[in-house]
């Protein structure tokens, strides 16, 4: 783990390595690349998903349980651009191939149920969060004054996502090599030979002459953080998945929103920044732990960041939230 250590990262935790308990309390987290993600970017909304809202730390917050299920426009787009994808690719392997205009139709629909479902919600009245598989925008919910605006140029992003994904020729190899039985779809992952639990999911993966390639589909905009660390763990994933070596791993990015398919190769090197990196990050959940399970919240640093609370589901509850009609 030291030699792992040594790369030129920030070390969180100066000279102190962990003890036999503390390795212990390491093995115990579970690290996936957008935790990791919510606690670089807030730490006090890292404790409102992972513990206020699983109702995990012994002061229970069912506020924060409620507003957990509400969705940012952008996220929602995301999901229902990997659901219509992934459904049009099982639906093929036995013959179905669904038309372009039945995709982007069946995606405007989904994401119009819940911008009228989140419309007529009354609030005041005891918030109902989920209502089968419709999803609560919280655009709406916080009567947002640009809600509809913002939520109509969303979903005319999904419909030409979608479209792209059916259409654009730089994806034609996805959409054919989805389409075998042999691929992966959606999968959920788990990396081993690391100090904590890693998790996560592929998109679509499958394997091409020599060579495994993994697919990730891209809505762009709030993505942000460390593309490298998401590459890596696939790489790390296909490795002992596919019994490979580094040099035989593609991972294509498909940016749906702008028509653009970009390829990453793995290297050694890189796989070795991800695993220091993946440890330093589950020291400091580690050490986060006890502060999340007591409910101690004070712990948790604000952000305090205008843009990033503007898209936070918590704001309603947070008291380090950012003035929201500040701009960074
Ligand atoms: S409102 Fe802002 S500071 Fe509060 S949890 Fe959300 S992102 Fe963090």
């Amino acid at each position: 783990m030291n030699e792992q250590m040594a790369f030129d990262l920030p070390d969180l935790f100066g000279e102190q390595r962990p003890n036999a308990n503390r390795v212990d309390s390491i093995a115990k987290m579970n690290w996936s690349y957008s935790k990791r993600g919510t606690l670089e970017q807030c730490p006090r909304r890292y404790y409102y998903t992972y513990y206020a809202a699983k109702r995990r730390n012994i002061v229970q917050d069912p506020q924060a349980h409620l507003l957990s299920h509400l969705q940012n426009r952008h996220e929602r787009i995301g999901q229902i651009l990997h659901l219509v994808i992934s459904t049009f690719l099982r639906k093929a392997r036995s013959g179905d191939v669904w038309t372009t205009n039945r995709l982007t139709n069946w995606a405007e629909s989904l994401f119009s149920k819940d911008c009228d479902y989140s419309q007529r919600l009354k609030i005041e009245d005891g918030t109902v969060l989920v209502d089968n598989n419709t999803v609560v925008l919280q655009e709406f919910y916080y009567r947002e004054t640009d809600a509809e605006a913002l939520c109509t140029t969303a979903g005319q992003r999904l419909v030409n996502a979608v479209a792209e994904f059916a259409e654009n020729r730089a994806f034609a190899v996805l959409r054919e090599s989805g389409m075998d039985p042999e691929a992966s779809i959606e999968l959920p992952i788990k990396v081993g030979g690391l100090p904590c639990v890693v998790n996560g999911r592929i998109d679509l993966a499958y394997q091409e002459n020599d060579d495994i390639v993994v697919v990730d589909w891209k809505t762009g905009g709030t993505q942000g953080g460390d593309d490298s660390l998401q590459l890596a763990t696939y790489g790390m994933w296909s490795i002992s998945r596919y019994k490979t070596s580094p040099g035989n791993i593609r991972i294509h990015k498909a940016l749906l929103i702008d028509g653009n398919l970009t390829t990453a190769r793995i290297d050694d090197k890189m796989l070795a920044r991800a695993r220091a990196r993946i440890i330093q990050d589950a020291e400091l959940m580690a050490t986060l732990d006890n502060y999340g399970r007591e409910g101690i919240v004070a712990a948790f640093s604000p952000c305090a960041q205008p843009a990033v609370c503007a898209l936070c589901r918590f704001r309603k509850i947070c008291d380090g939230r950012a003035n929201p009609n500040a701009r960074n």
